[in-house]
This record gives structure tokens, sequence and C-alpha cells, in this order.
């Protein structure tokens, strides 16, 4: 029965490699890493979506501007063509180019404000860029220590597989099967070691005549600790 500890120290090893492997520390940290990436997207979205209506807005004002221009030229090219020789024509056309370049200037003022509404909003896109690059790279790091420290465990894991392979290829297969079953339903712990009447799966102490009958047992035969469901050892 010896064996049968011997595989369930491997196993209790095993099951410890990996544990460390699924709760490695850096997975945490990864984990934060990648969520406040996706936090930082969503807000790049909405940032990119309000930049985007600016430019929209200072790009309509523009091509007022470029239409109040052509206007313009086209007014002063008329005026001093000599076609127009009527002094109140000729007052009333200079009146509607000073009203389209009051125009124009209003709507510069328009395309300014625009242009200063823009301005945070790129400083935040540029301050998140910067937050997103140090995340990425944090996140390039830790993933390179995970793997790492996955290379080996994974080693040590191999290892200790390979120890176990010969150990449980030499027990009768019901009994292994009864151990994968009892450690499956304990904890991972199936059998525990009988010392000073103590049953070191868990801890309690077995009277007299358990511990005597423990003893009388054949070599071959599996006593289980009642009160704990382990396969006692001694
Ligand atoms: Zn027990």
């Amino acid at each position: 029965m010896t064996v049968l500890l011997d595989i369930q120290d491997h196993d209790t090893r095993i099951d410890q490699l990996r544990h460390r492997r699924a709760s490695l520390p850096e997975r945490a940290a990864l984990t934060e890493h990648e969520s406040a990436l996706v936090g930082i997207e969503t807000e790049r979205r909405k940032l990119e979506e309000r930049l985007a209506e600016l430019r929209r807005s200072q790009k309509r004002l523009e091509d007022d501007v470029a239409t109040i221009e052509a206007k313009v030229a086209a007014e002063n090219l008329r005026m001093y063509s000599g076609t127009v020789t009527s002094p109140r024509e000729l007052q009333a056309m200079q009146e509607e180019i000073d009203a389209l370049g009051r125009r124009r200037g209003d709507l510069e003022d328009e395309v300014l404000q625009l242009m200063e509404l823009a301005e945070p909003v790129e400083a935040e896109l540029a301050a998140l860029a910067a937050r997103t690059d140090s995340h990425v790279t944090a996140a390039e790091e830790l993933r390179a220590a995970i793997a790492a420290a996955e290379a080996v465990l994974d080693g040590q894991l191999d290892e200790v597989l390979q120890e176990r392979a010969p150990l449980a290829a030499d027990l009768p297969e019901g009994l292994l099967a009864t151990y994968e079953k009892l450690r499956g339903r304990l904890g991972g712990v199936a059998v525990a070691r009988l010392e000073g009447g103590q049953c070191l799966g868990c801890h309690l102490s077995l009277p007299a005549t358990e511990v005597e009958a423990v003893r009388r047992a054949g070599p071959d035969e599996v006593v289980i600790h009642e009160e704990c469901g382990r396969i006692l050892v001694r």
C-alpha cells in the first residue's frame, strides 16, 4: 500500500503545480491591463466620434466660407468690369459685398470656436494613446513572464508525471480506479498514513481496536478510515 501513498504524493505535487500554473499572479495582473484596454477603447471611440462631428461641422463652415469668397470675387469682378455704371447699383453691390464679408467673418469665428473645441478632445486622445501604449507594453511583458513560468512548471509537471507512470502501472487497475474516485470526492487526498493511532488525512485518532484491525490487515488489503473515507496506509 505504500506505493499508493507514493502515488498520492505525486498527485498532490501535480495538483499543486497545476494550481500554481492556473493561478500565476501575472494572470490577474494581465487581466487588469486587458480590461483597462477595453475601457480605454470605449473612451477612445467616443472621443473619435466627437472629433469627427466637430470636423464635419468645420468642413461645412469652411465650404460656406469658400462659397461666399467665390460670390465676393464674382461681385468684385462685375463691379470693376465697367459694365455697371449706375451709382445706385454700384452702391447696392458694395453693400452686398460688405454684408458677405461680415457673414464670412462670422463663419470664420465659428470655425475658430470649433477648432478650440477640438483641441482638448485631441489632447485627450493623445493621452489615451499614451495610456494604451503603457498597458500594451505591460501586458506583453506579463504574457512573456507567464509563458516563462508555464515552461518551468510544465517541465516540473512532466518530471512528476514521468515518475508517477511506473508507480501507477504497478497498481491493480481496480485499486487505481477506487483511488481516483476517492481523490475526486475527498479534495484530492485519497490516501492517508496511519501514525501513532492517528489518520494523517483527517487528523482524527482511531480507537485502539481499529488501529489493531488495520495492523492485522494483509499487505494488499485496502482499509478505509470510516470517518473520512480515505485509504489508510501503515
Ligand atoms: Zn481519516
